[in-house]
């Protein structure tokens, strides 16, 4: 099996979206991330994969 590796924005990415998963406070739609979630852990994550994903489209 091939372990795909990840960029950062896209571990960020997927930490969001277990946290969205897991935390009963989160009705966060993932197809519709333009806006941010109201759960302070789930903005805080928000924010840090969309800071790690603007450097890397800047690419
Ligand atoms: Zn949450």
């Amino acid at each position: 099996m091939t372990q795909q590796t990840l960029t950062p924005a896209q571990e960020a990415f997927g930490v969001l979206a277990d946290h969205c998963i897991l935390c009963t406070g989160c009705k966060v739609d993932l197809d519709r991330l333009d806006e941010p979630p109201e759960c302070p852990e789930a903005e805080a994550l928000y924010r840090a994969w969309f800071i790690l994903w603007r450097k890397e489209i800047r690419r």
